[in-house]
């Protein structure tokens, strides 16, 4: 395979990059060990006591991208934040010249004269130190220049819906948009039943993506920033999952070293509770019974928010289908993961640098209130933005505590997570998922809202047999 031996010769004379990246940064792993919690699934347990400040775990994301508005201030490697300033490096990619991209994916490195290196500016980065990290990151160059290329692609894909729509844009107000599929044809749907519902997902998606006539309304559709973030961190993914199968099977000495697309199979996924709740949304007039239900629906169109991800699944088709082999299963199976599991990559607030520059030790103790304006979802106090997501295969297992003893921080792309408190051997370590602060109930909402749970953790015990007493 051409890509692996080019890739092996710069491993031969460099290191492998990714591998040195990760050595640097993996003490403290030996902290804690995921195993299965009574109750819980699974959940980080350390393997002897910790003492507070200690550095616990690292994780290295599968998938990390820069928010689409923030993207000429942000590094593309390392999230620094320099607003108002932009970025000075960009990316590099090779695009094939010829008319037919698909073909020559793997003949790229004998056909030297048929490509063309270009910079792009949809990636950028703070010094040539990162753009080098990232361009030998993951897998292969060829896994970063597949990376730059579907980013490049959902751009020309983004400036071409958008130039359509100054030009014509009476044509985008036709009504002809999918709406009018039915919901359940001929036959009732249990949507408390997990196979039925995965079976009519699968069969809407399969149908309404194969309707000729709503696959070219939908060519008029146009993402918004959050859209366009989201698809680059699928992308992302995808190239993960592409370069495995091209390069993992011949060069198995590195498959430790970056975490893997299988490892995001282990994140759980929303999917069934997603579509569960919007389709019970449809009806919020309190009608019980499933058959009721299922019935009323007949009749109903297809929910906005369904819609929505259709609409960009077709467009992430259109734009990269020459790059990835994307059927709907996968994108729905990335997406769906995506949702609730990304964790936020905050600006870092002066404090914070500060510390993390001023002391170069493991067990750098960070201050409190920085933590949680590192957490994916909302009540920042500081008006630090938010410059990104990533993927964090490895820190799944933490689970959530209103009275967490684990903070995570950020650190350059990774997440480092530092013990706040003594954990004794055997103990579970937590983090919060988001902000804290709020009343029980009110934190119980949110958390089932975004994370599809109900909370017991000790603190939320504690507190709701005070508010309720029974
Ligand atoms: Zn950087
Ligand atoms: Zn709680």
């Amino acid at each position: 395979m051409v890509a692996a031996v080019a890739v092996k010769d710069f491993v031969a004379v460099h290191g492998h990059p990714e591998e040195k990246h990760r050595h640097g940064n993996q003490q403290g792993d030996h902290w804690l060990k995921a195993c299965s919690l009574q109750g819980k699934g699974r959940g980080f347990v350390a393997t002897q006591r910790v003492a507070a400040g200690t550095r616990v775990h690292t994780a290295e994301p599968l998938a990390a991208v820069v928010s689409q508005e923030w993207v000429p201030e942000t590094c593309a490697w390392c999230f620094h934040f320099t607003y108002p300033k932009r970025m000075r490096f960009k990316a590099d990619i090779t695009l094939p010249t010829t008319a037919d991209p698909a073909n020559n994916s793997t003949k790229r490195k004998k056909k030297q004269n048929a490509l063309m290196t270009t910079t792009i500016k949809d990636v950028m980065f703070c010094s040539e130190s990162c753009r080098k990290q990232f361009h030998f990151h993951g897998h292969s160059e060829d896994e970063s220049n597949l990376l730059l290329r579907s980013y490049h692609a959902l751009e020309q894909e983004y400036n071409s819906r958008q130039k359509q729509h100054r030009e014509y844009p009476e044509e985008c107000n036709d009504k002809d948009d999918g709406h009018d599929i039915q919901l359940f044809d001929s036959e009732q749907v249990d949507i408390t039943d997990d196979d039925q519902l995965s079976h009519w997902i699968n069969r809407i998606w399969t149908s309404i993506t194969r309707y000729s006539c709503f696959v070219q309304s939908q060519q008029r559709w146009i993402p918004d920033n959050a859209e366009r973030t989201m698809m680059r961190l699928v992308a992302c993914c995808l190239a993960r999952r592409q370069s495995e199968a091209e390069y993992l099977f011949s060069e198995r000495q590195h498959q430790a070293a970056v975490p893997k697309f299988d490892d995001l199979l282990n994140v759980q996924c929303n999917e069934l509770t997603y579509v569960r709740r919007i389709l019970d949304g449809i009806n919020s007039d309190g009608i019980k019974s499933s058959t009721d239900r299922a019935t009323e629906r007949k009749q109903r169109e297809l929910p906005d928010e369904l819609l929505h991800i259709i609409n960009m699944y077709s467009f992430f088709v259109s734009a990269t289908s020459s790059l990835f082999d994307c059927p709907h299963a996968v994108f729905r199976a990335i997406y769906f993961r995506e949702m609730s599991n990304s964790f936020g990559l905050w600006e870092m607030s002066q404090q914070q640098q500060k510390e993390k520059y001023s002391k170069n030790s493991s067990d750098v103790a960070f201050s409190d209130d920085v933590d949680d304006a590192s957490d994916d979802i909302g009540n920042v106090t500081d008006d630090l933005e938010l410059l990104g997501w990533g993927i964090y295969p490895s820190a799944v297992y933490f689970n959530h505590s209103c009275k967490a003893n684990v903070k995570k921080i950020r650190d350059g792309r990774n997440m480092v997570f530092i013990a706040k408190h003594d954990i004794e051997q055997g103990e579970e370590a937590c983090i919060s998922y988001g902000c804290i602060e709020d009343s029980v109930q009110e934190r119980r909402k949110r958390l089932l809202e975004h994370y599809h749970f109900i909370c017991a953790c000790t603190r939320c015990e504690e507190e709701s047999t005070v508010t309720n007493p029974q």
